[in-house]
């Protein structure tokens, strides 16, 4: 398969009827999927799903663009202006449901369905590591198949796969991030994994500590049981662009399937 084509969003392997779609990780950690050839009946669904490869620009029309910030609190603790908690409270205050990317226990970015705040307090915060939609595309579809009112909050190629698969249900609003590019989960297991030999478990990571301003953005915080460390290590890596997933570098960004895009607007005067 060709990695620069792939993004690794799981949309084809949700299609096939046969279930001869498996994903490998590779060695950067990266998933990518690979066909069963006992198995598979060449439907062709998996190559009509894939939106990764539409390279269209969409027409934006009328399009509006807003600026929003939270309430101070909700600043501090979110990412940016705090837009994206602010539209998952009001999914949750109305009975919907949430998807979006936390990081789990061994520090692996994931998305998972929040029901509860609890879960969407979670998701705060930018993680500079790609997201696995395992299981992703089976929820939604019982959520939205049930009458739920969906957000799905993602990366651009996420959001434009969901789009696909489920784009025009009137129950699903899309929202997607500006997207720098999606980091190894390889090479950040073994970041993470550095930090552990030098200083013991790791008991907690923010990529992006806004307690250090906006201006020094890309300070993350690492939390071990006898002391909190500060770095700028993992944006250097980041920033570097040599630790993108291959998909990235041909990642044609103005193809955008969302209903709304976020991003952080520095330079427009506020705070
Ligand atoms: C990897 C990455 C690169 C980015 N690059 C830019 C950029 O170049 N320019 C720019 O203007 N903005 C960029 N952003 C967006 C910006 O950092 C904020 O996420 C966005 O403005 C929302 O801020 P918020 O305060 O509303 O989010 P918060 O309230 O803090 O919520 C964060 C939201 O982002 C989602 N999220 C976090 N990490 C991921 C991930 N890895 N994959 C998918 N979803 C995730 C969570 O589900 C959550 O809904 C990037 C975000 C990420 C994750
Ligand atoms: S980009 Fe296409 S081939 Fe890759 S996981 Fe998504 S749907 Fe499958
Ligand atoms: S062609 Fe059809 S059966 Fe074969 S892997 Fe793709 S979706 Fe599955
Ligand atoms: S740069 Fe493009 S392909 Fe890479 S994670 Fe962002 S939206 Fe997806």
């Amino acid at each position: 398969m060709d990695k620069g084509q792939c993004c690794g969003c799981r949309g084809c392997e949700d299609v096939c009827p046969v279930q001869a779609i498996r994903f490998y990780r590779d060695e950067e950690g990266y998933e990518y999927p690979e066909i069963d050839g006992e198995k598979c009946i060449h439907c062709g669904r998996c190559r009509s799903v894939c939106a990764f490869r539409e390279k269209e620009p969409e027409d934006y029309g009328g399009t509006a663009f807003y600026e929003f910030q939270a309430g101070a609190e909700d600043r501090r603790k979110s990412q940016s202006g705090g837009f994206a908690f602010a539209l998952s409270r009001a999914f949750i205050e109305r009975g919907g449901v949430v998807y979006g990317c936390v990081l789990d226990e061994g520090f692996r970015a994931v998305h998972i369905r929040a029901s509860d705040m609890g879960t969407v307090e979670r998701m705060r915060g930018s993680k500079y590591v790609q997201s696995d939609m395992a299981g992703i595309y089976g929820a939604l579809a019982k959520d939205l198949d049930g009458g739920r009112e969906v957000l799905f909050i993602g990366m651009t190629c996420q959001v434009n796969q969901v789009f696909k698969r489920f784009g025009g249900r009137r129950n699903l609003l899309l929202a997607d991030i500006i997207c720098h590019g999606a980091a190894s989960p390889r090479l950040f297991q073994e970041y993470i994994q550095y930090w552990e030999g030098r200083e013991g478990r790791l008991l907690g990571y923010c990529f992006r500590d806004k307690g250090f301003g906006w201006r020094n953005a890309h300070i993350e915080t690492l939390v071990f049981q006898k002391r909190r460390k500060s770095s700028d290590i993992w944006a250097s890596i980041y920033y570097s662009h040599h630790s993108m997933r291959p998909a990235c570098y041909h990642c044609n960004k103005t193809v955008h399937h969302s209903d709304l895009t976020m991003g952080d607007c520095w330079e427009t005067g506020g705070e």
